[in-house]
């Protein structure tokens, strides 16, 4: 006997040890045992093999796909070199971040122990150059790390972005050579960490106009006084970049602002319902003397904020396609295991359109950031085009969340079971680095040639 008989022997031996013989009785008695036992021993080996796959008990387990949010092939279309960076990312993630991060929710605190073991990801020279520019393939390269951040906890994404995005860009495209040469390769190691002060309690969506922290220059320095609220990462931040208005020339400047600097004070913003992993703070600036030395040169008025944020902006949209992927990879596999009325709660019709669904959105959101980012490192991407991926990912994050929640039934407000916390995040995404309202008026005044901002 050779070999292939063999195997499909001894899987038919198998299958007839398991066999009831009083089920085959009843069996035969509404079908036609012989012809099928005829049809069976004309089979070759591959179909007796999924005959007999088909037939054990186990297979609908071992069959089932793995839960994966990559329908249409996102990594098919990266370099080899960006795929790299993911499997990096999610081995990080995986191992690192989601066996503690429940616990630094509940604690609503940052595991600054993450620092040194993100450091030896050396993810920011992905996209950071030492002198300020970035690299070819930044946008796309950086948001591929957002996403696989956020798949697991969108809090490590938020730490990343402040830090690598908002601050590290406010002193890339702000400060002069000798400010990048002494802050940027310190702070592409991680040992400088950054944070980035523009939002006050009473200038959010407006702050372009309604900017109320004030600058005075006093002989080699400046003073500054005011408020900054929501500023992540500022309770532990070797720097703070505070955006203030030149009481002179009333145009907002960027003054790098130490730790430790007298009249700088952080209180940590408590009682969050969302993010709570990233640390927040409300900043109160008396009287807080900064050297001339340390305004950034080439940010003179509004525009290098505006700038800055536009640099950042491809990287919130990325938030929302990881957070969405996360959701739907927890709640497919739920899905797969949970049973109720004795099948596995996938089986169900409308469990099945929820997940159809929310894969629909994840699909949709990659492309279109994919698409987004390209255009960003072409130097293509305008201010309208990062808007309505920003309010796009947003909205389609937010359904797919309430999707993914609904379907863990009430384990889906349970922290432990994953989903809750992305729940929770997607509404922080909804609202910062400009409100779902404001990136529409952008979008919406490209598009029409009208503006409607009030
Ligand atoms: C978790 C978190 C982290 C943050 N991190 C930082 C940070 O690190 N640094 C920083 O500087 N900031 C940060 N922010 C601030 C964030 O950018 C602001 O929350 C955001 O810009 C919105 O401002 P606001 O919260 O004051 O809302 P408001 O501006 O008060 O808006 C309230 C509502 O009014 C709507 N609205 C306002 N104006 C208009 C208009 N003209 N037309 C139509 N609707 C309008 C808004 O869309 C929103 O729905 C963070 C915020 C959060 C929640």
């Amino acid at each position: 006997m050779d070999a292939t008989k063999d195997s499909a022997t001894a899987q038919a031996a198998g299958l007839l040890a398991q066999l009831d013989m009083d089920k085959l009785a009843q069996l035969a008695q509404r079908i036609d045992l012989p012809a099928l036992l005829n049809a069976a021993s004309q089979m070759n080996e591959g179909q007796l093999k999924q005959l007999a796959r088909t037939l054990s008990p186990a297979s609908k387990e071992r069959d089932l796909p793995a839960p994966h949010g990559d329908f249409y092939g996102l990594m098919d279309m990266l370099s080899e070199r960006q795929r790299e960076i993911a499997a990096r990312v999610r081995h990080f993630m995986e191992t690192e971040v989601a066996p503690i991060m429940n616990e630094y929710w509940s604690r609503d605190e940052f595991p600054r122990q993450l620092i040194p073991k993100m450091r030896e990801l050396n993810l920011m020279r992905e996209i950071w150059n030492d002198d300020g520019t970035r690299t070819p393939d930044a946008s796309v390269t950086e948001g591929i790390i957002i996403m696989e951040m956020c798949r697991v906890d969108v809090s490590t994404a938020v730490f990343f972005g402040v830090h690598a995005g908002l601050a590290l860009a406010s002193v890339a495209l702000g400060g002069d050579e000798r400010q990048r040469a002494e802050l940027l390769p310190p702070m592409l190691d991680l040992d400088v960490i950054g944070a980035f002060g523009l939002t006050e309690p009473e200038g959010g969506s407006q702050v372009s106009q309604g900017l109320r922290t004030t600058a005075r220059r006093d002989g080699d320095s400046w003073i500054l006084n005011g408020e900054k609220k929501w500023i992540g990462n500022s309770t532990f931040s070797d720097i703070t970049v505070i955006w203030a208005r030149d009481e002179a020339d009333q145009q907002v400047k960027g003054f790098v602002v130490r730790a430790g600097t007298p009249g700088f004070e952080v209180e940590k913003i408590q009682g969050k319902v969302a993010l709570r992993i990233v640390e927040n703070g409300h900043i109160r600036l008396q009287n807080c003397r900064v050297p001339e030395s340390d305004r950034l040169q080439q940010a003179t008025s509004f525009r290098t904020t505006a700038d800055v944020l536009r640099l950042t902006r491809a990287g919130v949209a990325w938030q929302g396609v990881g957070c969405a992927m996360g959701a739907y990879e927890l709640a497919l596999s739920y899905a797969q295991t949970r049973e109720q009325f004795g099948k596995k709660i996938g089986a169900f019709q409308l469990i099945q359109n929820h997940l159809v669904h929310m894969l629909g959105n994840v699909t949709a959101m990659q492309m279109l950031c994919l698409r987004l980012s390209q255009m960003e490192d072409a130097g293509t991407m305008r201010d309208q085009h990062a808007a309505l991926a920003k309010v796009f990912t947003a909205a389609r994050c937010r359904e797919t969340v309430a999707l993914a929640r609904e379907s863990f039934g009430g384990n889906g407000i349970l922290l432990e079971y994953g989903v809750a916390k992305h729940f929770c995040d997607t509404e922080a995404i909804y609202s910062y680095e400009g409100t779902n309202e404001i990136n529409t008026l952008v979008v919406g005044r490209a598009i029409t040639g009208l503006s409607a901002f009030v």
